[in-house]
């Protein structure tokens, strides 16, 4: 490991400081400067999001790792950043351990309980051995794939605490929140079961996934009540998306070298770094690293 860190510390002290770490995953090299070059500029933490077909994508783990650690040498970023997969299954999380990410999510939420409390303590002692760390999912959070539901997914408070009690870094708990685009006829945050969950989990950070969407207010007064981690993913996308469209239906890419990608996805990444800001400006972190 360079300069990536765990994030143990970065969710303690946000848990203590009642703030927010953002969790922003990334695509390809634009979207990783982006949001490296915004975190140090505003001096936050940060936690790179990397989803097992993101790093597909990206020719696999090792890939990732070495583009990110090179890329904090010759940017020289200071602030704490870990590199996290994100809903990984439990041989991505060992290929992750393998590659050097200094963070790791194994999503067993979709295996039967005991399967996902074994996997999940296999793992939590391999990442305690190696100084990594490490978020456990309990329930399932709803999703686009699950239809049209205006409630989103709710975690057992009760396996919650089974999971937290392994000793993971953070944990994942579907609190009514849904990945994707929130349907109209979304019932909003429960406020209930968080504090329930919260509870019955002691001091672990909780994270919030699919915080697309969900009203600043809403995500607030969850980090008010332990909330740690926040992910950001399709936000980011459709502003990287609008910025790159205007940009060719203006015809700029058919003006002078308009063409050159390196001109080409600016706008995009230009765009991506206001979204980061913005959102760390809701989450508190600014001036945290
Ligand atoms: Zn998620």
């Amino acid at each position: 490991m360079g300069r990536l860190v765990s994030a143990k510390d970065m969710l303690n002290k946000a848990l203590a400081g009642h703030y927010g770490v953002a969790q922003i995953n990334i695509n390809n090299l634009e979207w990783t400067k982006a949001v490296l070059t915004t975190s140090q500029e505003l001096q936050a933490p940060v936690i790179l999001g990397v989803s097992m077909g993101a790093a597909k994508y990206m020719t696999g783990y090792k890939t990732v790792t070495a583009m990110v650690e090179a890329m904090m040498e010759s940017l020289d970023i200071t602030v704490p950043v870990a590199l996290h997969l994100d809903h990984g299954n439990y041989d991505a999380a060992v290929a992750c351990i393998k590659s050097g990410f200094s963070s790791i999510m194994f999503d067993g939420s979709s295996l039967p309980f005991e399967e996902n409390y074994a996997k999940t303590t296999a793992l939590v002692n391999a990442c305690d051995v190696l100084g990594l760390s490490l978020e456990a999912e309990v329930g399932s959070i709803g999703g686009e794939e699950d239809g049209i539901i205006g409630m989103g997914e709710c975690a057992d408070p009760e396996e919650c605490a089974k999971i937290a009690a392994l000793g993971v870094t953070m944990l994942a708990a579907g609190i009514g929140n849904i990945h994707g685009a929130y349907p109209e006829n979304w019932a909003g945050l429960q406020f209930d079961v968080l504090e329930k969950i919260r509870a019955a989990t002691g001091n672990v950070p909780l994270v919030l996934h699919g915080g697309t969407g969900i009203p600043d207010e809403q995500v607030k007064k969850a980090i008010g009540m332990g909330v740690s981690k926040i992910n950001v993913n399709t936000e980011c996308q459709w502003v990287f998306q609008e910025a790159t469209r205007k940009y060719i239906e203006e015809g700029k890419d058919k003006v002078g070298k308009g063409f050159d990608p390196r001109k080409l996805l600016a706008p995009g990444y230009e765009a991506i770094k206001a979204k980061v800001k913005e959102k760390y400006e809701v989450f508190g972190s600014i001036g945290k690293a």
